[in-house]
């Protein structure tokens, strides 16, 4: 029998259930889209055709635009392909590959290191595996912790005791309150928030877990490549003290992918546990090469590091001086608080219209009444970028 093409339909019947979904995302004003946008370089972006500022990326050091990256992920791609074909259960691991994870354990300051296809795919996957191999656990988060370690939580039907943002005091007071009669305590937290850039004492953290004989595991996406030394993330100001480290190379690493780092053992355990890892396809070699070169650029880039964390300062005064709330911020991320959702809204098309974009943050990303712009500085851009963008809020105000 000849084949026969699918009739293209405009329509299925799932369409009314998703449809009738739609809506009420819509009436509620949350209606999402995409829109067509390319990065340039200096921290720009073009969208639709017209040039802005890009305060919204998180290409923190502009690599993804990188000659290096560029070259070292084709140069990859035609010594080992475009694909890695299976899990690397499967098919085995190149020798570049755990060379590569050495590197990026070496770069943490970790005895081993296990590269995920995706920070959300990491979290979503790492934390089961650890409720597996520790039954009853109590789950102490911080309420602002990435969806991707909800996710997780969710995952291994674990119920989460969730800590105020930051509080180390709430924190203690949970472990305990609900962690004295498990068997074993997970906190889990991240150097820099991803919405707010603030982040919490991972001191007083490492001494409240060992106090309490928890494990401590700390989201890095947002750290890894701006902050602590060599851009190695906040973990590694601490050694010694965080026993699970994540990160992501799509942010400031400018590339793809992500690592978890830790102990040999907690790496070898994953390998076996950690679905995420197990039942996925192994990174392609464009993605690794990119990695590598990164690897190669970061530990130097301590200018830009200076420069960013300059322009971050430069805005927070700025914002001081306009009266505007902006949090806790210690990184490139400084969130302009306005309150309510409208007013976030109207903020980012006011800046748009102004040639600025950045992403108006409404719940339930955070809480109501805590509606902001989002700010992602990147090096590329100037103090007279900053002092636009200041300018901008304030004379909308
Ligand atoms: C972006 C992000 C992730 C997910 O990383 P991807 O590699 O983009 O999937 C995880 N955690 C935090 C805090 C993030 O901001």
């Amino acid at each position: 029998m000849p084949y026969r093409a699918a009739v293209p339909r405009s329509a299925s019947t799932l369409d009314p259930f998703v449809r009738q979904a739609l809506a009420a995302i819509d009436d509620a004003g949350r209606l999402r889209i995409t829109r067509e946008a390319q990065v340039l370089p200096c921290g720009r972006i073009r969208r639709e055709g017209r040039e802005f500022l890009d305060f919204s990326s998180n290409d923190y050091l502009g690599l993804s635009l990188h000659p290096l990256l560029a070259e070292r992920a084709c140069d990859w791609t035609q010594r080992y392909g475009t694909g890695s074909g299976a899990s690397r259960l499967v098919t085995g691991t190149g020798e570049a590959v755990e060379a590569l994870e050495a590197r990026i354990a070496a770069f943490k300051g970790t005895e081993a290191a296990l590269l995920f296809a995706t920070g959300w795919q990491a979290n979503a996957s790492v934390i089961p595996a650890l409720l597996q191999a520790m039954p009853g656990a109590a789950v102490c988060a911080d309420r602002l912790v990435h969806a991707s370690m909800h996710a997780g939580i969710a995952a291994a039907g674990a119920r989460q005791h969730r800590f105020r943002h930051n509080d180390c005091d709430h924190l203690e007071q949970l472990l305990a309150d609900k962690g004295r009669d498990a068997p074993a305590r997970l906190i889990l937290t991240e150097s820099v928030f991803s919405m707010d850039g603030d982040g919490p004492d991972l001191i007083r953290l490492g001494e409240i877990a060992r106090r309490h004989d928890a494990i401590l595991y700390v989201d890095e996406a947002h750290a890894t490549g701006v902050l602590g030394p060599g851009g190695a993330g906040l973990t590694a100001t601490v050694p010694g003290t965080v026993d699970i480290v994540m990160g992501t190379f799509g942010k400031a690493l400018g590339g793809f992918g992500a690592y978890v780092a830790g102990s040999r053992a907690l790496c070898d355990y994953l390998l076996n546990r950690a679905s995420g890892f197990v039942f996925s396809t192994a990174l392609p070699p464009a993605a690794l090469g990119a990695i590598d070169a990164a690897l190669d650029l970061v530990p130097d880039m301590a200018e830009e590091r200076a420069h960013l964390a300059g322009l971050a300062a430069r805005l927070r005064e700025g914002l001081h001086d306009l009266g505007i709330e902006h949090g806790e911020s210690i990184s490139q991320i400084v969130p302009v608080i306005v309150g309510g959702e409208a007013d976030a809204l109207a903020l980012a098309e006011r800046l748009e219209a102004a040639g600025m974009l950045a992403a108006a943050i409404r719940p339930p990303t955070v809480p109501p009444g805590s509606s902001r712009l989002r700010i992602a500085l990147k090096a590329g851009q100037s103090l007279a970028d900053v002092d636009a963008l200041v300018q901008a809020i304030g004379a909308n105000r």
